[in-house]
């Protein structure tokens, strides 16, 4: 017994001062490395960070010629670690051989400086944005900064490429540029030094882009003369993560708890579409009251063989039911309208029914689709000053139809072809319902006879754009 206690009280001493240790930060690994021959003294050390597996390693080395303090992070992966230092490794290479090659810009006393610098951002538990800033002094009057963030994920253990979170295309990256220039505009003091020029080329090349996220916030770098005189230094533009919410992959969205609380404008369901021709030949096909569980997938499935994009104006009721369903047609590109909450006939309500029918319509689809509703189209048509005055706030224009396939009174495939095809030109809004099978029955041979005439499908606000006007509406179109 008592030889058994006596065997186990070192390691109980070692646990312990491992506990002490850890609690006091002493558990530092410190090496000093003294190369006598250049009177080099280097020091590493490696400490915890705040955050749980990531440490802090702290590199400083002093020769006669240079100073070199290096701050990384280490993960517990090598997929991580190795294009980290990686990049440490070859930013000190440079430095030290432009050193060697530039020793008589130092005067005096002057020593070149390498000082690498790192800010960890956390995103969530496992999601980091690691910022680097690595600033170089190498004689002259002014040292130069460059910024190199990581964007890791200690879970799966990788570092994110911006197509890990983003889809991109050139209408987005325009897009995108125009928000840069936006911000970039608020930053009085760098604006002035922005090379329009320089600053094209550099969003024009998105998987060179260097980025990081945190607290709903999107940060694109850019060194210093990268897009700008040296005078701005390195420069920084935030944007809001909701602003690129249409771009950003929706799994990472999720992962990183992007929410889009206290929007000051709400955003909207917005493709990315091309401007339209104006001596074009197209049509916007609509579908009123759905989303339905069995007729909304058939008309989802034709209007994809067409590679026809429509609108589908949806009761809050039905996206109550089905919000998967709603998330579909917002997926496949198409366009989503209000259609009110419980379709009743909102000219006989007062100012604060209607709102609360086209409010709560419009959060329910938000909620399924993440997205606001684009339009909004009052049910059986029917409106009053207070369904003017919400859709206005709300900034939903109202859309009415121009061709009435009649598809909710004659419930027949043939008819709805047929009524279609007799009234429609270019221009004109469709009034459909996703809620009958007739419809969707009808729709192959729709689309397949209109293609044949020439006519391309939109959505309603791609049609209205070949429109002068931009108010509130009704628009019924051709
Ligand atoms: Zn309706």
């Amino acid at each position: 017994m008592k030889r058994r206690k006596k065997a186990l009280w070192p390691v109980w001493l070692v646990g312990f001062m491992l506990l002490v240790g850890g609690i006091l930060g002493i558990n530092l690994m410190v090496q000093n490395v003294i190369a006598g021959n250049n009177s080099a003294l280097e020091n590493v050390e490696i400490s915890p960070s705040a955050y749980p597996g990531l440490d802090i390693e702290t590199r400083t080395k002093n020769t006669k010629h240079y100073i070199l303090s290096i701050s990384s992070v280490l993960a517990n992966s090598k997929e991580i670690n190795t294009p980290i230092q990686a990049w440490v490794n070859d930013q000190e290479k440079k430095f030290l051989a432009e050193v060697e090659a530039d020793a008589e810009m130092l005067q005096g006393d002057q020593r070149a400086e390498l000082n690498i610098t790192v800010e960890t951002n956390k995103i969530n538990d496992h999601l980091y944005s690691l910022v680097f800033t690595s600033y170089q002094f190498k004689g002259g009057a002014n040292g130069q900064s460059i910024i190199k963030p990581f964007n890791i994920d200690t879970v799966d253990n990788k570092i994110l490429s911006l197509s890990d979170i983003m889809t991109y295309d050139k209408a987005s990256v325009d897009h995108i540029m125009s928000i840069v220039k936006e911000e970039l505009n608020k930053q009085k003091n760098v604006n002035s030094y922005v090379f329009e020029e320089e600053l094209q080329k550099s969003i024009k090349n998105p998987s060179e882009w260097k980025w990081s996220v945190g607290n709903g916030v999107f940060t694109l770098y850019f060194n210093q003369y990268e897009i700008a005189a040296g005078a701005a230094g390195t420069v920084q533009v935030n944007i809001s993560l909701k602003s690129l919410q249409p771009y950003l992959k929706k799994d990472i969205a999720k992962k990183w708890n992007v929410t889009y609380e206290n929007n000051d404008e709400p955003k909207r369901q917005k493709s990315i579409q091309p401007p339209l021709d104006p001596k074009g030949k197209y049509v916007a096909l609509t579908f009123d009251d759905g989303p339905h569980p069995k007729v909304t997938p058939r008309v989802l499935k034709t209007l994809k063989e067409y590679n026809a994009k429509a609108t589908f104006f949806m009761l809050g009721v039905q996206v109550e039911y089905y919000p998967d369903m709603a998330q579909k047609v917002a997926e496949a590109g198409h366009e989503i309208g209000n259609h009110s909450k419980g379709h009743p006939n909102l000219a006989k309500m007062s100012l604060s029914e209607v709102s609360k029918q086209i409010t709560e319509a419009s959060d329910l689809i938000e909620a399924a689709t993440g997205g606001k509703p684009t339009l909004f189209r009052p049910p059986y048509g029917a409106m009053n000053e207070s369904v003017k005055k919400v859709t206005k706030e709300q900034k939903t224009p109202i859309i009415l139809w121009s061709v009435d396939s009649l598809d909710w009174k004659s419930r027949n495939a043939q008819a709805v072809n047929k009524e279609v095809a007799r009234n429609i030109r270019p221009g004109s809004i469709v009034l459909m319902h996703d809620i009958h099978r007739s419809t969707a029955d009808a729709l192959p041979q729709m689309l397949k006879s209109l293609k044949k005439q020439g006519y391309q499908f939109v959505t309603v606000s791609q049609l209205l754009s070949l429109n002068e006007s931009t108010g509130n509406g009704p628009y019924y179109n051709q």
